[in-house]
């Protein structure tokens, strides 16, 4: 099961409901924090997520409503007595954008930080999660990810153990716990895998095919959606994607659900952005701050507005 929760779901700028882009990501104790702008270590100790479980960090770009909060982040670990090491993840530009914030608000961690930058393609595993970096359109060096809860291996299938002669009882529990009884292995009357659950994140980005192809068939599809159609230019200007593009890209993508972040203030009625998005896709939401969902092999359910 993977819990999510949006700490900040604004673009651009901050506003009185809305603070700029981070999510969450929960496996267990575990947190993955996608995307960390300004105010997210306040937003997280009013949620019920502990800010010193964060096990990684990633970063879609450089831009400063998806990093002013990082720095202020990565003291206060350091202050409330973090000692285990941290790595960042992010586009070109990251270490040179962690160096600088942290040295000039002479920012020192007494754990140990490492920042590693990364292009799409790039898979690596944190917490037996698997993280694949992909690459977006967004005028100026970005990625998005895939984050991935491993398959579980399937539990033995009762009924059929019973077709090959294994009894209710001593007999069934000692296959269950993996010994071969009465000559039938544990491995002939297991069941299918469950599903692990898993996520995409875009960051800011035109539509771009990439997004497509890594997020094929993914639980939830977190897709930005700065505008909606009537202002498609701007959004092509800007280098950010309109709600129909959006939904368009989780159809194209056999996702699950939809969920459309990083809309923008002058769209005081999100409501219209869903609206819009559904004409192309059905299962669809537009996340406001604090919403907070679990994943599940049988599927996405809100936990909490
Ligand atoms: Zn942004
Ligand atoms: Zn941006």
């Amino acid at each position: 099961m993977m819990e999510l929760l949006f700490l900040g779901t604004g673009a651009s700028v901050p506003s009185r409901d809305r603070a700029t882009s981070c999510i969450a990501v929960r496996v267990g104790p575990d947190i993955v924090l996608m995307d960390c702008g300004e105010g997210s270590q306040r937003q997280l100790m009013v949620s019920p997520f502990s800010f010193m479980k964060i096990r990684t960090i990633l970063i879609t770009h450089m831009h400063g409503d998806h990093v002013f909060g990082l720095p202020g982040l990565l003291q206060t670990m350091s202050l409330s007595g973090r000692r285990d090491p941290l790595t960042v993840y992010g586009p070109v530009g990251l270490a040179h954008g962690v160096s600088a914030m942290m040295s000039v608000t002479e920012g020192e961690t007494q754990y140990p930080l490492e920042v590693v930058e990364l292009e799409g393609g790039e898979t690596f595993d944190v917490c037996g999660l698997r993280i694949t970096a992909y690459a977006t359109s967004h005028g100026t060096p970005s990625v998005g990810f895939t984050v991935r809860e491993p398959d579980r291996p399937g539990r033995p299938d009762r009924a059929r153990a019973l077709e090959l002669g294994v009894h209710d009882g001593p007999e069934m529990a000692l296959l269950k716990a993996g010994e071969t009884v009465n000559g039938v292995s544990p491995s002939e009357v297991v069941g299918p895998p469950t599903p692990g659950a898993s996520v995409s994140y875009t960051g800011d980005t035109v539509p771009c095919p990439g997004i497509v192809e890594a997020s094929a068939g993914v639980d939830v599809l977190i897709h930005e959606s700065t505008y909606m159609s009537s202002e498609s230019e701007m959004a092509a200007d800007h280098f950010h994607s309109t709600a129909s593009q959006a939904a368009v890209a989780a159809r194209e993508a056999g996702v699950r659900c939809l969920m459309l972040t990083h809309v923008s203030n002058r769209y005081d009625d999100r409501s219209l952005v869903e609206a819009e998005a559904r004409e192309h896709f059905p299962e669809v939401v537009a996340v406001e701050d604090m919403d907070l969902f679990e994943i599940t092999s049988r599927g996405v359910r809100r936990a909490s507005r």
